[in-house]
């Protein structure tokens, strides 16, 4: 018998990895705070209005952090995006009207 394991690296937890814990969406614009934390540049200057801490964990900056664009992160989020996407537009085909007959055909 086969044992059949788990990759340990799979595109669902890549997911969780690329999704910002403030909009909890993909990323926008990924920038990295010296904790080590990212966040979509938006999302974190939205929470930085009276001081400066990590909505993630918490570490507080006595000084607002240099943000640093993740172009690393940015570029993954893009392929995660393109990747994504795929499926969903596989849904757009419009099956239903199909399966409804000729519904939406009576154009000449
Ligand atoms: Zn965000
Ligand atoms: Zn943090």
């Amino acid at each position: 018998m086969a044992a059949i394991e788990d990759p340990p690296f799979s595109l669902l937890s890549l997911e969780d990895e690329l999704t910002c814990s403030i909009c909890l969406s993909p990323f926008d614009c990924p920038v990295t705070i010296p904790c080590g934390h990212n966040f979509c540049q938006d999302c974190l200057l939205t929470t930085w209005t009276d001081s400066y801490s990590c909505p993630q964990c918490r570490t507080l900056f006595a000084t607002r952090p240099e943000l640093k664009k993740n172009t690393v992160l940015s570029t993954v989020v893009e392929t995660f995006r393109s990747r994504a996407g795929g499926p969903k537009e596989e849904l757009r085909t419009p099956f239903g009207a199909l399966a409804h007959g000729n519904h939406g055909h009576m154009k000449k």
